[in-house]
């Protein structure tokens, strides 16, 4: 593998102080495919240092913010040079297919044009003060040293979220990838020092959560924490930042609600219900997993579903037939066997799927057949928690009241649905469904011109759009008087 394989800190690429190494396995037939430094709060403590360095001598910061989106435009055009090195590297990393991996390299490359034409688009604000002789203004500065943490579903797509809008600002940073996934994250880091990213402005420390990320919460010279990842994880960086009040961006999970209704446009409905969901084998945190269905086609959408679902064919992410990859860990193999067990044990009904496939040619990777539950009911498991695998549970509805109090129902509120040929039902449904983002008569598109985040606990902050780039940003107003007069109060 033509990859550095090692850790980026203050330019220099380095292993990792303690000399550990980890190996990185292909989920598709647990191979090894690198071995890796395996980082730990020294290597973090000496990234943070050489951040903060960076930040201070202010040299990025004060760079002309046109010269800073012209890096980070150079960046773009890189990822669109090595695009099949990297969809080849991810898919390795993840098991996704590699058409999908070409898919996320494209839309990697649309974040950071999109952040660098933002760059210098942000000039300031008169403000029109009631005091005479006075100039007041509010302008946009960076927030200082960034810790960013990154999952292992959309490795370097999760990343360009946080690296690209953290950079076109004028931040430093230091970025922990998933301790399973950091082949991408290291192939951008070369791509970001040919672009001329200066020495200690953006840093890579690889290594686990509870050593690396956590050094990055909890260290008082890092200001700013944007972590994407699980509940429980959020709620301890939550904590841990906390130490010195850091700025706090949270991307946490999802168990998102698609509701069809009897009017939708059945074919596209079911077409869509699939793709919102299967893709990367449901490791997705926006996957329309609750599908919440009117109950006069319930029974027919559910047929046309397991009819589709019992046609896909698994495999290796590189065999162009192949439409859905493994699962990416054995732990999280068996995370999924047991919510469905769960759901089993609760009343569900397994439609289709509900177990490991058969396939001989399956066995040395994480398969998992994908799965359709019905007789589904919102205080089961199953419906409740994020399984974060290729399972669907099916919910019915009989009026656009139930409908929305059914898709409410969740402590997440990440993303969800509505289909109906019903346009105004469409907008009411919309204005009530409690989520960040609501796709009408669509499911799971999102672009880097709109913001990207969750209400409730699937998180804080959002990421993308001007939102995503003001995340990156601390608020100043500079007051001047030019007639100074005595005041002669005391
Ligand atoms: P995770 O929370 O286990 O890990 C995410 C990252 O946090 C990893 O880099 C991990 O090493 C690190 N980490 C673990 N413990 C830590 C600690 N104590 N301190 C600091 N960092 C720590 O999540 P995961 O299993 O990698 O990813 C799956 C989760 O991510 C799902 O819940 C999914 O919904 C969520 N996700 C959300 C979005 C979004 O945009 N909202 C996008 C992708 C994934």
């Amino acid at each position: 593998m033509d990859l550095k394989l090692q850790q980026y800190i203050n330019g220099n690429w380095v292993g990792a102080n303690s000399g550990r190494m980890r190996t990185i396995i292909n989920p598709y037939n647990q191979e090894i495919i690198a071995t890796v430094p395996e980082g730990d709060e020294s290597d973090a403590k000496a990234a943070i240092a050489a951040a903060r360095e960076a930040f201070d001598n202010g040299d990025w910061a004060f760079t002309p913010a046109t010269e800073r989106g012209a890096i980070v435009r150079k960046i773009a055009e890189f990822i669109e040079r090595d695009k099949e090195e990297l969809a080849h590297l991810e898919s390795l990393d993840t098991g996704k297919t590699v058409e999908e991996s070409r898919g996320d390299m494209d839309d990697i490359a649309g974040v950071f044009r999109y952040f660098a034409e933002l760059a210098d688009k942000d000039g300031g604000e008169l403000i029109d003060a009631p005091v005479a002789n006075s100039i007041s203004k509010v302008v946009h500065e960076p927030v200082g040293v960034c810790g960013q943490i990154t999952p292992w579903n959309y490795p370097l797509l999760q990343a360009s979220w946080k690296l690209a809008p953290a950079l076109a600002t004028g931040n430093t940073l230091i970025i922990k990838p998933s301790e399973i996934t950091p082949l991408t994250h290291i192939k951008v880091f070369e791509l970001m020092e040919e672009a001329g990213v200066p020495d200690g402005v953006a840093n890579l420390v690889l290594g686990a959560g509870n050593t690396v990320g956590a050094e990055l919460s909890n260290n008082t010279d890092v200001d700013l924490i944007s972590f994407t990842g699980g509940i429980a994880t959020g709620k301890k960086i939550m904590q841990a930042a906390s130490v010195n009040v850091k700025n706090l961006a949270l991307e946490l999970g999802g168990k998102n609600p698609n509701v069809i209704f009897a009017d939708a446009d059945f074919d596209i409905a079911v077409d869509q219900a699939l793709n919102g969901v299967f893709f990367h084998a449901g490791q997705i945190c926006s996957a329309g997993t609750r599908l919440i269905v009117e109950e006069s086609i319930h029974d027919q959408f559910v047929e046309a579903l397991v009819e589709r679902v019992k046609k896909f064919k698994l495999g290796s992410g590189f065999d162009e037939e192949t439409q859905m990859g493994p699962l990416i860990s054995a732990e999280h193999l068996a995370k999924v066997e047991k919510y469905v067990e769960a759901g089993i044990k609760e009343g569900a009904t397994v439609a289709v799927g509900g177990k490991r496939p058969e396939d001989p040619e399956l066995q040395q990777g994480f398969f998992y057949l994908p799965t359709i539950f019905t007789d589904c009911t919102t205080d089961m498991s199953i419906v409740q928690d994020e399984a974060f695998g290729p399972i669907i549970t099916v919910e019915k509805f009989q009026s656009e009241g139930e409908a929305i109090k059914l898709a409410n129902d969740s402590i997440y509120g990440l993303a969800g649905g509505v289909w109906t040929k019903d346009i105004a039902k469409a907008e009411r449904c919309a204005a009530k469904m409690r989520m960040g983002t609501v796709w009408i008569n669509d499911f799971n598109l999102y672009f880097p011109h709109a913001p990207w985040g969750g209400f409730k606990q699937s998180g804080i902050g959002r990421e993308l759009g001007k939102a995503g780039l003001e995340e990156y940003t601390e608020t100043k107003h500079i007051f001047q008087n030019l007639k100074p007069e005595l005041i002669n109060w005391f």
